[in-house]
Order: structure tokens, then sequence, then C-alpha cells
């Protein structure tokens, strides 16, 4: 059985009033919430977060279970913010670490919405899990921005998904097969904001115990600055089952192993992988998250850290390929096809295979909305719904119509309606 040993700290930090990051700790599930919001929002957020998360993943579990926690934990804190003014607009980033058992396997789930991170050091070597729902990360994944200066960039801490402040939300998913000596770390954005990953893998390594481990990660973040609240949740790996052993025994044995491709999960729900294993009927999970093993195209011997990041490699394909899943069932937006504003359906930008596709021309105009729109249509609006995305495009016409109105003072009305000229193209 996979046994895990964690250890936590936090710190409000040198700079703000109060700490309104929430850390969870139980015998199989880890959570780190950094709530936003006027007052006391922001703790209320992070706190509702948390408990929302437990409940819900307590009584369900899994994977789905853990995905399912966050979208329950979504929405109590979006409920509570509509009802009381004082919290309106509060929401929380989250991150969660959950060992669960599937296909007779034990596996560690992740999900991520925000920009709290997982980092994974495994063999030594530090690797972010999750990545940041941040306007800069985005300009660096369009290759606008380089690491780097992103790290310095004046927007850096503005994000572009959270909890709670919309009534439905994406949340990224990702597997990993738990290896002995692995050792995750939860950690708020405090921590990446005054540590390196050089300094940040250089205490992980240092430091034993996992308590150790948090409290020193907490003092560096606080001597380099602690300009913002600083928790850290370390999740050590202590026992695997002898995955890792069996590994490499397998891999000297029979060299002859043929490496496959990643395969995500939405690829191969039906039919044989591509090691020729048949399906057991498990999860949706279960074929990208258990790789056959792999073996290097040349002479060169083969390392347990190779099969680790192979592993890693595939589960991270199956992640992205359940969370592209995930958006491509439900999730639609309004971009900007030249100057026409366009309803999809995807995400923007498009995510590994899933390209967007147009679902709607409007006829709409950029010339028809507030140039201050303009931004997030060129980013593409997101929208639970087609209804929404239509909704939302008739409100930012109406707006611009009752703007014009109110400068030329005639009586003309505006509806929010469907506008006319809206054709409707048959599905693709
Ligand atoms: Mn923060």
């Amino acid at each position: 059985m996979t046994k895990l040993r964690a250890g936590s700290a936090t710190d409000v930090g040198r700079v703000r009033a109060t700490n309104q990051d929430q850390m969870l700790v139980t015998a199989e599930l880890f959570a780190v919430a950094d709530g936003m919001g006027g007052h006391a929002a922001g703790e209320v957020a992070s706190l509702t977060a948390v408990e929302a998360l437990k409940a819900t993943f307590q009584r369900k579990g899994g994977t789905e279970g853990l995905v399912e926690a966050a979208h329950q934990a979504n929405r109590s804190i979006w409920e509570r913010g509509q009802g009381d003014p004082e919290l309106h607009g509060m929401g929380t980033t989250l991150v969660a670490v959950a060992l669960v058992n599937e296909d007779n396997e034990d596996r560690l789930a992740i999900i991520n919405v925000g920009d709290s991170r997982v980092y994974l050091l495994r063999q030594g070597e530090l690797e972010q899990l999750t990545t940041d729902h941040s306007l800069v990360q985005e300009l660096v994944d369009d290759g606008q921005l380089s690491e780097i200066e992103a790290t310095v960039h004046p927007q850096r801490h503005v994000l572009t998904r959270a909890l709670g402040v919309d009534s439905v939300v994406n949340v990224d998913v990702l597997q990993l097969l738990p290896l002995k000596g692995d050792r995750l770390m939860l950690c708020s954005d405090g921590l990446p904001r005054e540590l390196s990953d050089l300094q940040m893998a250089s205490v992980m390594r240092r430091l034993a115990d996992p308590n150790d481990a948090a409290r020193e990660l907490v003092s560096a973040a606080m001597n380099r600055g602690g300009n913002d609240n600083i928790t850290v949740v370390v999740v050590d790996v202590v026992d695997d089952d002898d995955l890792s052993l069996t590994a490499s025994m397998a891999l000297e044995s029979d060299p002859g192993i043929q490496i496959p491709s990643p395969i995500p999960v939405v690829e191969t729900e039906v039919g044989e992988s591509a090691a020729g294993r048949g399906s057991k009927g498990g999860g949706r999970f279960h074929r990208a998250a258990r790789p056959a093993l792999p073996v290097a195209p040349t002479r060169r011997a083969i390392t347990l850290r190779v099969v680790g990041f192979l592993v890693l490699l595939v589960a991270l394909v199956a992640g992205a390929g359940v969370a592209v899943a995930w958006y491509a069932r439900g999730s639609y937006f309004v971009g900007l096809n030249s100057d026409e504003l366009t309803i999809y359906k995807g995400r923007p930008g498009g995510l590994l295979w899933f390209e967007p596709t147009v679902v709607q021309k409007t006829a709409v105009r950029t010339s028809d909305v507030l140039p201050s729109r303009l931004t997030d249509l060129r980013a593409g609006k997101e929208e639970p719904s087609l209804s929404q995305a239509r909704d939302y495009v008739a409100r930012l016409r109406a707006e611009k119509a009752q703007l014009a109105e109110a400068a030329t003072g005639t009586t003309t009305t505006t509806t929010t309606t469907t506008p006319p000229g809206v054709t409707t193209l048959p599905a693709p």
C-alpha cells in the first residue's frame, strides 16, 4: 500500500495584515487555497473551499470525486458570495493532491484552479506539475513573454481562473503514479514569489522531515521579503508497494521492451493500447496513467529516473486529456474572427489537439461594442453555455447602444435579446 507522510507550515508574511491562505492536511487529501476579496472575504472563500473539498471528497473518493469536490467548492463559494454583499466577488485558488485507488492501483490525483502550485521532487529534480491560470502564464504560453519576464511582470498576480467567482469553473486534473521517495509540495504563490525553483529544490533535498522542509521553505520566503501570505504542504511517498523496484527490475530483465507513445486518455478508452495490454474495463484514466515500461532508443543504460519521467509525462498527457475532454463537453467562448464577434466551442487558443470550433458568427462587429471590452474578446471570453455566450454578445451590443443613445439624446430603445442578423451555422 502507498503510504504518505505530510508536513505543513503557513505564515501571514511581512506585509499583509491577515492570512487568507488555507491548508488542508489529512491522511489522504492535501490542499492549499489562497483567498482573495476585500475585508474578510478572502479568508471566507479559502476556508469554504477546503471545507467543501474535504466533505465532498470524503463522501465520493476517487479522481472524479476530487474533481467533483472542486466543483462543489466552487458552488459553495459562489452561492455565499451571491447572498452577502460583503462577500460578493470573493474567490480563491485551489490545489489539491489526493491518494486514490483505481483499477487496483494507487495513484495521486492532482487538481488545480488558479496560481497556487504543486511541485514534484523526484530523484532530486524539481518539476512544477500544475500550470498557473494567470495572465502572465497565458502570455508565456503565447510566446509573448519569457519565463524570466513573467516573474517581474506588473500583472503577474492577475488570475484567469479562480474558484467562486462564477457559477461554473474549469478544473485542471492530472494523475501521477507515486514512487517511493517522491516528494510533492503544494504552495500558495507567496512561496515562488520569493524563491526560485533552485532555492526551493535545495531546501526540499536537504531536509528529510516533511515538517522541517515546509517550515524551512516558509522561513526562507520570509527572509526574502514575505510580501504575501506563504503556505506550504509537503507530502512524502514513504512506501509505494515496491512499484519503483518492480519497474527497474523489469527493465533490467527485458531490455527489448518497446517505448509506447504517450496516449491521451480520451483516445484510448476503446481498443487496444499501444503496449498491447487489453483494457480491463476500468476507469477512464486507466490506460494512459499506466504506461508499459519504456526502454531508451539508444544503448544507454536505463535509469529509474527515465522510467519516472516517462510515467510522469504520460500522466500529464492523461491529465491534460481529461481536462480537454472536460472543456470540450461544456465550454464556449466569445472571441474575434477578424472584427466579428464569434462564438466558439472549446477553449480560447485551443488546447493540445482540440482546436476551438466556430458555433455561431454573430454579425456583431468590434465597432458595435465598447473598446474596453476588446481585451476580453481578444483573449476569448469564456461562457458556460451557448445561450450565455449569446447573452454576453447581446449585452455588449446593448451596452454600446445605450451609451450612444445617452450621448445623442435619441429615444431609440435597445434590447438585450439576440441581435438581428445573427446566423447559426450548422453544427460542425
Ligand atoms: Mn497569495
